[in-house]
């Protein structure tokens, strides 16, 4: 879970970071309401989790409260790459000498944690990472032993950052760590991390990516969740109770289990498609739960053929089957879709699919069957869309 500017600010307090005061404003009058008990000048940012809002329009420095409500009534209800805005947040100005970067996150391929540092703030840094990478120090850290001072202080003095910023800095790293593993993020990002001109270092931005599997720990996440902005799909998907997650492809994804469903992702590259969704629906495969499977992808204007991957364990071969034509009755679906049943009473299973195929309703006998089947119909069906 991604959580906003403001929210990643607040977390970052909670763990000692310093960043500007401020406050979280959904209309102009709160906003200016905001900046007048802060004190001018002021930032006026928009919330939305995309980066490159300051190029984008939605970040205005206001030296007065008219100031404020001119710079708030833009940014309410701007669209920024896709996102509305629909909150901004009013934060003291900073003076800033420089503008570093920072951030924790996992580096699944090394099985540790990655450290970045960079004297090269306040852009993008996969611009930074491709054009100078020599310009970002980075430490693998293992998760058992930690980041100890000595490792802080390495990272700040590789990347070069100003002497009179590396102690303050050295204090931010090694916060921004705890807050990274007690805080149980994916990702901690401070970007730009800066130096006043008066010697102070603190947090200007705060990208936090949440590890929802550590959800139970954190009871205070729920004011997150209340505000987490999530595609149509998903928010449709989460309603029922599906494991759903959206991607950007043209062939619908129902498997059951999630290593079932990787997999089906995966062969569906393989065969040159492109997937628009991991679902998996678990154990039980009744008409219920593949017609609202269905549903949520019926909702993606992407899907071109959906493909159902099912391999039946204590789930029926028969029970899918069944579930699946009487899923079909209750949902009008408009892609073809193809069935590969495999594993317990999958004969049967496939003699139920047999006495309902269509056009609409086809049966492979094996995975890399189906997902051939069901890529070559999303291509065929791709090119009818575009003619
Ligand atoms: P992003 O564009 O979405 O990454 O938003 P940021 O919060 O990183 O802000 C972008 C840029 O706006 C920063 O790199 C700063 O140059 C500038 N900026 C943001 N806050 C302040 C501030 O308080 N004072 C000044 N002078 N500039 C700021
Ligand atoms: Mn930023």
């Amino acid at each position: 879970m991604d959580l906003f500017e403001y929210q990643g600010k607040q977390y970052f307090a909670r763990f000692g970071i310093p960043v500007s005061p401020g406050g979280v404003a959904d209309t102009v009058d709160e906003a200016v309401a905001q900046a007048d008990r802060l004190g001018f000048p002021v930032v006026v940012k928009a919330q939305v989790q995309v980066g490159g809002r300051g190029k984008a329009g939605g970040i205005k420095l206001a030296q007065s409260a008219d100031e404020v409500r001119t710079h708030a009534s833009n940014i309410l209800g701007m669209d920024i790459r896709g996102h509305t805005v629909h909150r901004v947040w009013i934060e003291r100005a900073s003076d800033i000498a420089r503008e570093f970067y920072a951030s924790f996150t996992l580096d699944r391929g090394a099985r540790k944690h990655l450290g970045m540092v960079s004297a090269r703030g306040g852009v993008d840094i996969e611009q930074v990472a491709a054009e100078e990478p020599q310009a970002i120090a980075r430490l693998h850290i293992d998760p058992v032993d930690g980041l100890d001072e000595a490792g802080a202080r390495r990272l700040v003095e590789q990347a070069g950052l100003d002497e009179a910023a590396r102690a303050g800095a050295t204090d931010i790293l090694l916060k921004l760590y705890r807050c990274f593993v007690e805080g149980d993020a994916d990702l901690v990002e401070i970007n730009p991390l800066i130096l006043t001109p008066d010697g102070r270092v603190h947090a200007l931005d705060a990208k936090v990516s949440l590890d929802n599997n550590a959800e139970f720990r954190h009871p205070e996440w729920a004011e997150y969740k209340a505000t987490e902005e999530l595609d149509e799909r998903e928010q449709l998907a989460r309603s029922k109770g599906l494991q759903y997650i959206g991607l950007s492809g043209s062939v619908g994804i129902i498997a059951n289990g999630a290593g079932l469903a990787m997999s089906t992702l995966d062969v569906v590259n393989q065969v040159g498609g492109s997937p628009a969704n991991f679902l998996d629906i678990g154990g039980g495969a009744d008409a219920e739960v593949m017609a609202n499977a269905l549903e949520v992808i019926n909702t993606d204007h992407n899907v071109r053929s959906i493909l159902i991957n099912i391999f039946g364990g204590i789930t029926r071969g028969e029970e899918v089957a069944n579930g699946i034509v009487q899923a079909l009755g209750r949902v009008q679906i408009t892609s073809p879709i193809v069935v590969r049943i495999d594993g317990t009473n999958a004969e049967q299973g496939r003699a139920i699919l047999a006495e309902h195929a269509s056009e609409q309703l086809l049966s492979q006998p094996t995975m890399l069957d189906a997902a051939r089947k069901a890529v070559e119909l999303a291509k065929a069906a791709g090119v009818e869309a575009r003619a």
